[in-house]
């Protein structure tokens, strides 16, 4: 069985004092670790003081990106080697908010991934489609082309391991969520591709989030779906009582 894995994009909100605000609120809440994953994924600034805050918690801290060298003349980047020295355990990779705004591609998220592993942080794997391509009924070929494409070159332990957000675009900071069941039939489609592009195993062992205005009161209707296993959380992440609704949720 997957064990759910709910994890908060705090993206660009908060400062240092409401950050570890939060994690106070927090931490001593969150269900064990025996029921859900909980992540916390904050901006770099953030994370070496989260990490500390959370230690002996059952929450983990997340990048929201990084290089993919581990060290070099890439001024204003973070390396992945220098998020693992402060325990950092989870990164985001390929947000549609990086790929749009930050030319990320498909390439620079392969070799991410790749350096993630490398580098023992676990990927965040994001995809999803656009509103036009949604409605042009290419879902399924788009995303699993980035599926492929952000996988090569892994093992098929490193697959069993990683997650993936099925994040339609369409969907992220607009309210409008996907059905749960639309949802579900993506998810599915990604298991089949890892599952051609890999092994059965793999396929049924990799946890797939759902993300695009996920609240505490849609979450369940998402997490009922057999094929989906968490949630990546933007808006509704950033608030404690919120945050931990979410968790109670997906137990
Ligand atoms: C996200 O940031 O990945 C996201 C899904 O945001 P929201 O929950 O606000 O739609």
């Amino acid at each position: 069985m997957r064990k759910p894995i709910i994890a908060g994009n705090w993206k660009m909100h908060k400062t240092m004092e409401e950050a570890v605000d939060f994690a106070e609120k927090v931490k001593g809440l969150v269900p064990s670790n025996a029921q859900v994953d909980t992540v916390i994924c904050a901006p770099f600034l953030f994370l070496d003081r989260l990490v500390k805050e959370v230690s002996g918690y059952n929450v983990k801290i997340g990048a929201q990106t990084m290089h993919y060298e581990e060290k070099g003349a890439y001024t204003g980047e973070v390396s992945p080697a220098a998020l693992k020295g402060i325990a950092v355990s989870y990164v985001i990779i390929g947000h549609s908010e990086r790929r749009e705004f930050y030319n990320e591609t498909d390439e620079s998220v392969n070799k991410k991934v790749l350096s993630a592993f490398r580098n023992g942080l676990l990927p965040i794997v994001c995809v999803g489609e656009s509103l036009e391509q949604w409605e042009n009924g290419e879902t399924n070929e788009h995303v699993g082309s980035q599926v492929k494409k952000a996988l090569q070159g892994l093992t098929k332990e490193q697959v069993k391991d990683l997650i993936i957000a099925y994040e339609p675009i369409w969907a992220i900071g607009t309210g409008k969520s996907s059905t749960a069941e639309d949802a579900n039939k993506v998810c599915e489609h990604i298991r089949q591709v890892i599952e051609n592009s890999f092994s059965k195993e793999a396929a049924d062992s990799v946890r797939i989030q759902y993300g695009g205005s996920v609240k505490p009161e849609n979450i369940r209707t998402f997490l009922s779906q057999p094929n989906i296993d968490g949630a990546l959380v933007g808006g509704a992440s950033l608030d404690p009582d919120s945050f931990l609704k979410l968790l109670e949720a997906s137990i």
